[in-house]
């Protein structure tokens, strides 16, 4: 991808990015985000909290800030909601993803965060992006509904040129003539990412599909893809949720999927591992 500079893949054996969020090393463990869209009370997020870190959990989502489709919609808690957020992780010991909207906003929203989310709305926000790159904080930069992969890889590389290294890219669906799911979720965009990209990619199977019922076939699909990992929805009541509850786990369900997650994420790696060619040799390992 010619327009590329520092996130481009120069060579097949090139090193990958990773991205060291607490104890989770993006790019290398499985990454797990949970939590709800949005930072409703300090009970819902403490709890759900509770349930994403015993499914297995790595991360907590939660909105903060909500870039609603429709201005009398429940816009988040902003600076009550962070405080919500750094409550839960000093609870769980669980690191805090969750989406700046405005740069005037960014380097206070960082002190709450452990990762800086720009949402779909915001991927071509340019000023955002300079603002978010010269952060020292990781950014999970989703890809925005009607952007290709070049256009999204391109502003990925405006935060990169800031001299900020650690994004993570995160797929969430793309608007197609479709309209059975909320968006079409493009698992092409995986495998095609780390062909052109060192960047780790992330995939949102929650926004992606925007059905409860398909969420588990599309988790297990985004890591058979080759997926670094996933960020779901979870409530500890999905009914009360204030946005987005079509699409949220509760937490028996994520408890569920997580384990199945778990079990594909490990069977790939024995895949990869054993499709491995030894440095030595040239030729396929014959022992596995
Ligand atoms: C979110 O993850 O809370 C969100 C709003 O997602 P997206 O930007 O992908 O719509
Ligand atoms: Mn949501």
């Amino acid at each position: 991808m010619k327009d590329l500079k520092l996130g481009a893949r120069s060579s097949k054996d090139s090193q990958r990015t990773v991205v060291t969020v607490g104890s989770v090393q993006v790019g290398v463990d499985l990454v797990l985000i949970a939590g709800p869209c949005s930072v409703e009370s300090e009970k819902q997020t403490i709890i759900t909290a509770q349930k994403v870190k015993e499914a297995g959990g790595n991360m907590l989502r939660g909105g903060a800030f909500k870039p609603r489709t429709s201005p009398y919609a429940f816009q988040g808690l902003g600076l009550e909601g962070l405080k919500i957020l750094e409550k839960a992780k000093k609870e769980t010991g669980l690191p805090i993803v969750s989406e700046v909207i405005d740069t005037r906003d960014v380097s206070w929203v960082s002190e709450y965060v452990d990762i800086l989310q720009v949402g779909a709305r915001n991927m071509q926000n340019f000023s955002l992006l300079r603002e978010v790159g010269r952060s020292k904080k990781p950014v999970l930069l989703k890809r925005g509904m009607h952007s290709t992969l070049a256009e999204w890889l391109n502003c990925a590389e405006y935060i990169l040129a800031e001299g900020n290294p650690n994004v993570i890219l995160c797929e969430r669906g793309i608007r197609t003539f479709e309209t059975y799911t909320r968006n079409t979720l493009d698992l092409n965009i995986v495998p095609s990412v780390k062909e052109v990209t060192h960047l780790p990619i992330i995939v949102d199977p929650s926004h992606g599909t925007g059905r409860l019922s398909l969420i588990e076939s599309m988790c297990l699909a985004s890591i058979a893809a080759g997926a670094d990992g996933l960020i779901v929805e979870v409530h500890y009541n999905p009914p009360e949720a204030l946005s987005d509850k079509d699409q949220t786990m509760d937490p028996l369900m994520f408890a569920r999927v997580a384990s199945k997650i778990r079990k594909l994420w490990s069977f790939m790696k024995d895949l990869n591992h054993s499709n491995q060619v030894p440095a030595e040799t040239g030729k396929p390992d014959e022992n596995n």
